[in-house]
């Protein structure tokens, strides 16, 4: 009998040797191993970065949206967009629970949102039945297999699940926040008004304080309002964020100097010198936009001699989910705002 994986390498088909996250084709046969989970899917949170690449890609066209991520998912037995590399995660209902699968409290029917990426997850969409262009999410009718490594949360009862599934999609970042930021720090959040920009930002204010000051980075007029009133950063900046030295002579303008900690929490590329010319050199910068290269920012950081530390945001630190559904519940203000956009 073949032996099992727990990672699910048994599921990759091209390249031999690869992880499924590095795999260019996975096997997305739904008639899983022993140490697997199958899902019946309701809806994909397609990551921001994919999402914007395959609605810019097409014209913000959704039939033509549609089409992409279906042959995508057939060519790769998973939703990794090519482009960008990067997946998103889902939600569903508990189909079967392989007799080797870690957790064998789950019981079928029980819904879940996976907090892996879909980049890895072997998937089959039988028929999408709707795209959300406004909020990256896809209802659909499909099932997903979830390997015995991946990390899964139940759906609390009392929250509504597309409200869920949209902040467990971002949840490292603001627990990430959470480790990073200390008292007096000051903070500045590229992207702060977008979804993950206005949990960062909330747990900025959290931990740098009344000594501390967070500022936020913009790109619509409207969005300083927005943040104003939602009162989730001491300033808030308008700046695109592609223009390095448009940022850079605002946030040092706003804060009389560089920040001490910089989170990036964009959906487009080419972002990487903006963060990296705002922070101080015995800063960090936290990479959480899945548009970032890891060359542009490298090179660039030794380019302007800066000595910065530079995280690579995972997607999972220990504690993002209950942090992330903890601060959204007990919030009123990101509740509001999430309410109205994902429910
Ligand atoms: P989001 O809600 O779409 O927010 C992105 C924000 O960036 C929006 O407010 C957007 O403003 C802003 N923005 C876009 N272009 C800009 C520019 N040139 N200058 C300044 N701001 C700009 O996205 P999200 O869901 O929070 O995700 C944020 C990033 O995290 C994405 O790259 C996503 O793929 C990534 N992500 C990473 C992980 C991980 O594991 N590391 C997991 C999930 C998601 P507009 O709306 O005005 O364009």
């Amino acid at each position: 009998m073949e032996k099992l994986c727990k990672y699910g390498t048994n599921r990759v088909i091209t390249p031999k040797g690869v992880l499924p996250q590095a795999a260019t084709k996975i096997n997305n046969d739904m008639n899983i191993f022993d140490n697997e989970l199958l899902i019946d899917v309701i809806t994909l949170n397609i990551d921001s970065a994919s999402f914007t690449q395959i609605k810019n890609a097409c014209n913000n066209d959704v039939d033509l949206m549609e089409e992409m991520i279906l042959s995508i998912v057939k060519e790769k037995g998973k939703m990794q967009n090519p482009v960008t590399g990067s997946g998103g995660m889902l939600i569903g209902k508990v189909k079967q629970v392989g007799s080797l699968f870690p957790d064998q409290t789950l019981k079928v029917g029980e819904k879940i949102a996976t907090l892996v990426s879909l980049s890895l997850t072997p998937l089959v969409i039988n028929k999408i039945n709707s795209i959300n262009i406004t909020n990256d999410q896809v209802n659909i009718v499909g099932t997903a297999v979830l390997f015995e490594t991946g990390i899964f949360a139940r759906i609390p009862k009392d929250m509504d699940e597309h409200l869920v599934l949209a902040a467990l999609d971002v949840a490292g970042a603001p627990a990430q926040v959470d480790k990073l930021v200390k008292e007096g720090d000051t903070v500045a959040i590229i992207g702060a008004a977008g979804k993950s920009g206005v949990l960062c930002a909330y747990q900025a204010m959290e931990k740098a304080t009344s000594s501390g000051k967070v500022i936020g980075v913009v790109n619509e007029e409207s969005q300083i309002q927005d943040l104003k009133d939602l009162d989730l950063c001491d300033l808030v900046v308008l700046a695109d964020a592609t223009n390095a030295i448009d940022v850079y002579d605002k946030v040092i303008k706003a804060n009389n100097g560089p920040v001490d900690v910089t989170i990036n929490v964009v959906n487009v590329p080419n972002t990487e010198m903006s963060c990296i010319l705002i922070t101080k050199d015995t800063g960090v910068v936290y990479f959480f936009s899945m548009a970032t290269s890891f060359t542009k920012a490298a090179l660039g950081a030794e380019g302007v001699g800066s000595d910065v530390t530079m995280i690579i945001g995972n997607g999972y630190t220990k504690g993002h989910a209950e942090l992330t559904i903890n601060l959204v519940n007990s919030v009123p203000k990101i509740k509001l705002l999430f309410e109205k956009k994902y429910t």
